[in-house]
């Protein structure tokens, strides 16, 4: 792998990632976190260099191991390794090609209890507009609440 040549064809703020990453690792420090890198990157924003990191990974130019607030980042080209060790690793980042679909729990919805105001509200009396038949008892043009829908009446033929 020519890294010389990825890095030559990647913008300038990749270039920085990587140096700053090359760094931590040549140096046995831990990985600087996402603030500094953004910073020593001269990036607009921290969320620009967890992008960075994973572009860089997804170029097979470094590889990460992601704890929940830290990570440890190995320069492939050097083989050396930024300081700590992360023992739960977090899989986000990368997939390798062909790697099983991530496992994500299935989301639970919580039980709706019945809004008691809507279950226990009073029936509307509000006549009909058409025979001023109260609306609670149901006529013809309107059914009575919580009841079966009124038959639909035939009209006599002749
Ligand atoms: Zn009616």
């Amino acid at each position: 792998m020519d890294v010389a040549a990825i890095l030559a064809g990647l913008p300038r703020r990749h270039q920085r990632v990587y140096r700053a990453l090359a760094e931590d690792a040549d140096n046995g420090r831990q990985c600087r976190d996402n603030g500094a890198l953004a910073l020593v990157a001269e990036l607009h924003s921290v969320g620009a260099s967890s992008a960075i990191v994973t572009d860089l990974e997804r170029r097979g130019l470094i590889r990460v191991v992601r704890g929940h607030n830290s990570r440890v980042v190995t320069v492939v080209a050097t083989g050396r390794s930024t300081a700590g060790e992360i023992r739960t690793p977090r899989h986000y980042g990368p997939r390798a090609p062909g790697a099983p679909p991530r496992k994500r729990p299935l989301a639970v919805r919580p039980e709706r209890k019945p809004d008691d105001a809507l279950v226990n509200r009073p029936p509307d009396r509000t006549p009909c507009v058409f025979c001023g038949t109260r609306g609670d008892l149901g006529c013809r043009h309107r059914r009575a609440p919580a009841e079966a829908p009124a038959p639909i009446e035939q009209g006599v033929e002749g």
